[in-house]
């Protein structure tokens, strides 16, 4: 029996929707609720943040009529936020209870600033309370391997959260020695795993996350990146455990959406945020289940409303109904991110979601940097920086075999588009990822350097 999402009765409380109606008035109930806080939005941020005044000022003042012409107002793109950034903040600084800082990832090197109010703050530990009882339960324990020093981090605000539910948890933060990681989720006796995904998986398979044991970690919450399947069978399979996704990113109020039991695709932080998928390209919103970019606009926030932000992640409604019964909407798992595929010819895109399905199938590698440089003769060279423990037995031709198995790699090489790959292998882990960005295909002048 598949418990029906909490984030649903969370909902109506919110949008004051009454518990009786049908799925269908369910749905046009949430909308209206969308809608009018969509104006609203869109007027306070006309009136209070400079950026806004000028981005809108050519819309006409009367409000939405529908949903549907959200395709009238222009989208906010990452670069607006790094290029402006006191001209999103619409309260004094003196209200501004957290600031964010995140590197771009352009050459320009400029950051986005991410302003959150007290009251921003309440909501996300509103969010992360309910969304958590999806996978935890009164009494249990969580580990969160997740920043959480600073008052106002994700990690602050989960272990908030889960305080209201009676959930002991410990920000351990960022895994930099997964055996250290193991040794301190086995002392504090956690059932519940919260962390990024690799991170995760690089714990799991050391010998120290592996002796843990089956059965003792009951649930695992990923977060901050999008998860290759692969990633989460190999965890089911070390800890005998069910594997959750969080979708989230700073700019969202760090909390997007979390899977049910059904644990297929999220459900959204509706009453926060409103979501679209648009093209790519052209930025027309994508019909059910066709596959575009994630766009969202905040409905509840103070501190930094954006309108029509694009994420660059890769993603797309599942039309069916989740089996959990709900009537909200599921996402489809994040599959990537637009940016950061490498075109290796027509047709023949090399995205690091299809190594990451095809690499982490293999049961020694813990983790993996994936690099691309020019290579000889108008090639493209590929080199892989694996990570494994030592002693273990993984070997080069191992992942080179798993590496063709991507349609991508195998095509480029047979049309002479691509050098054939080189594998490295660490076994010092300094380099897994110790912060919360996310993991990209890096491009290099040399790989082997
Ligand atoms: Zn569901």
């Amino acid at each position: 029996m598949i418990a029906t999402t909490p984030l649903e009765a969370w909902i109506r409380e919110k949008a004051r929707i009454g518990p009786g109606l049908v799925a269908r008035l369910f749905a046009e109930a949430l909308q209206d609720y969308q809608l009018r806080l969509v104006n609203e939005t869109i007027a306070y941020a006309r009136r209070h943040t400079p950026f806004y005044g000028r981005h809108l000022a050519s819309l006409p003042a009367t409000p939405l009529v529908s949903l549907s012409d959200m395709g009238r107002i222009p989208f906010t793109n990452p670069l607006d936020l790094a290029d402006h950034p006191f001209g999103f903040l619409a309260v004094p600084q003196a209200d501004v209870a957290r600031v964010v800082t995140l590197r771009t990832s352009g050459s320009t090197g400029k950051a986005k600033r991410l302003f959150f109010t007290e009251e921003d703050l309440e909501l996300t530990v509103d969010f992360f309370h309910r969304g958590m009882s999806t996978l935890v339960r009164p009494g249990q324990r969580v580990m969160v391997l997740l920043p959480g020093e600073l008052a106002g981090s994700v990690g602050d605000l989960l272990v908030r959260g889960l305080a209201r539910m009676d959930v002991h948890a410990l920000a351990y933060g960022p895994v930099r020695d997964p055996l250290h990681a193991a040794h301190a989720i086995a002392s504090f006796g956690a059932s519940c795993l919260v962390g990024i995904p690799t991170q995760a998986l690089a714990v799991a398979r050391s010998r120290a996350g592996a002796a843990i044991g089956k059965g003792r970690i009951e649930s695992v919450l990923l977060s901050t990146d999008y998860v290759p399947g692969s990633l989460v069978e190999a965890l089911e399979k070390v800890w005998d455990c069910r594997v959750f996704n969080h979708y989230g990113m700073t700019e969202m109020g760090l909390g997007g959406g979390v899977e049910c039991e059904a644990l297929d695709g999220y459900h959204l932080r509706e009453a926060d945020l409103y979501f679209e998928v648009v093209d790519h390209q052209t930025g027309e919103a994508c019909p059910d289940g066709v596959m575009g970019e994630v766009v969202f606009t905040t409905l509840t926030r103070r501190g930094m409303p954006l309108i029509r932000y694009k994420t660059g992640d890769m993603a797309r409604t599942i039309p069916q109904p989740c089996p959990c019964g709900t009537s909200l909407r599921r996402m489809e798992r994040v599959k990537g991110r637009w940016e950061g595929a490498v075109s290796l010819g027509p047709e023949t895109t090399l995205t690091l979601s299809d190594m990451d399905e095809a690499l982490f199938r293999l049961p020694g590698l813990l983790d993996y940097r994936a690099a691309i440089s020019k290579g000889r003769e108008g090639r493209v060279w590929l080199n892989i920086d694996a990570h494994k423990e030592e002693g273990d037995g993984l070997t080069e031709r191992e992942v080179l075999a798993m590496l063709f198995t991507v349609d991508a790699i195998r095509i480029a090489i047979a049309l002479d588009a691509l050098e054939m790959p080189t594998v490295r292998f660490s076994t010092d882990g300094c380099w897994i990822t110790t912060g919360v960005s996310k993991r990209k295909i890096v491009f290099t002048a040399d790989p082997a350097a």
